[in-house]
């Protein structure tokens, strides 16, 4: 990849560091000194710059602000045991990131101003990447929609921004899931595999009702049906049934996970079966009953897994085993850990260490 020449830098005067308590860290409170700014104008990215986070300035009239043309990303950087900071999976990330821009006709930041941008960026900001286990530099580039213009059309400008934050490691306790059967994430032709903003917006009403229910989050049901498992709020949903790893397919209505294909291949390698195929809710409920489920969790790069303890179904609380360090959720969270902390050999390349 031909790299860009170095992006100008402006630096902060005042590190806002000191104010971060690093034992206590809050998911998405603390941001880092800088940010990365690049404008789409008269048709071409322009030079992108590092600046101190700041407030933007933006017409009223901007796009991104009435007809939801923002895309972003989620990712993560690591301090590793050796002290050199690797950012996870980041093509992989970029590629994804594409689809999502593409499906919404956003203008795709080239690849070159991503990975040097990502990687000056947490150059400049190393001291905010967290050591403590679990914890990350948090990293979140995302495009939106710029152009003043009040009717709706697909913009002309954009502006691609990342910034990042340190964060800690999230859902340490299981969670209580309700299979939502009324209200719907996305359906197919849709645009549930992309990371655009209004899937999470669309999903607020039917998460707030099932917290106000006493649940963590809703297992999302397909659209058509309402009869087979989508995903778990805003990650991937997996299961152990008979001693196999289970998850839906990947569709237009399910978005592709990185955290769930680093799982998916690191179950395959320690010898476990996998299948990637439709989980209905009846099988769900049988599975439950009759013990043959032992495990079901979330799987995504904020809290990479999220045990479930109960799954509501049809408005009765069914109780899942308890989980222990024997629990192949927890064996391939410890993988992931290894080859993120330098302790295991990186044997898929997914370390980009800086
Ligand atoms: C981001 C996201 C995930 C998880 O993807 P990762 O790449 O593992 O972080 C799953 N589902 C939804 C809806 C998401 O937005």
């Amino acid at each position: 990849m031909e790299l860009t020449a170095t992006i100008p830098i402006r630096k902060t005067t005042h590190s806002r560091i000191s104010e971060v308590d690093f034992d206590n860290l809050e998911f998405g409170k603390y941001v880092s000194d800088h940010m990365l700014v690049c404008d789409y104008t008269n048709g071409a990215w322009q030079t992108p710059q590092i600046l101190p986070y700041s407030n933007l300035s933006l017409a009223p009239s901007a796009l991104a602000l009435h007809y939801g043309q923002t895309v972003f990303e989620g990712m993560k950087a690591f301090r590793m045991d050796d002290g050199r900071i690797n950012i996870f999976r980041m093509e992989r990330h970029y590629e994804r990131f594409v689809r999502s821009l593409e499906r919404m006709c956003m203008q795709v930041p080239p690849k070159e101003i991503f990975v040097e941008g990502l990687l000056q960026l947490i150059g400049l900001d190393k001291a905010w990447v967290p050591s403590r286990p679990g914890s990350a530099l948090y990293l979140r580039p995302f495009v939106i929609a710029s152009e003043a213009r009040f009717g709706v059309k697909i913009s002309d400008e954009y502006r691609f921004i990342i910034f990042t934050g340190p964060v800690p490691s999230l859902y340490d306790q299981p969670i209580k899931v309700k299979v939502e059967t009324n209200y719907i994430r996305a359906a197919k032709g849709g645009t549930g595999f992309a990371k655009c903003g209004g899937n999470y917006g669309g999903a607020y009403y039917p998460t707030r009702q099932a917290r106000m229910e006493g649940y963590d989050q809703v297992l999302w049901t397909d659209a058509k049906e309402n009869k087979f498992i989508e995903e778990s709020g805003m990650m991937n949903v997996m299961f152990v049934i008979n001693d196999t790893l289970v998850t839906p397919p990947l569709s237009d209505s399910i978005l592709d996970g990185i955290t769930r294909d680093s799982l998916l291949t690191l179950a395959r390698e320690v010898g476990y079966k996998t299948e990637e195929r439709p989980v209905s809710v009846a099988e769900l409920e049988k599975a439950i009953g009759d013990g043959t489920l032992t495990e079901a969790f979330g799987a995504g790069t904020a809290a990479v897994v999220a045990p479930i303890k109960t799954i509501n179904i049809n408005g009765i609380d069914m109780q899942l085993p308890e989980y222990g360090p024997g629990n192949l959720l927890y064996k391939l969270k410890h993988g992931l850990e290894l080859i993120r902390s330098g302790q295991e050999p990186d044997r898929h390349e997914w370390n980009f260490v800086l």
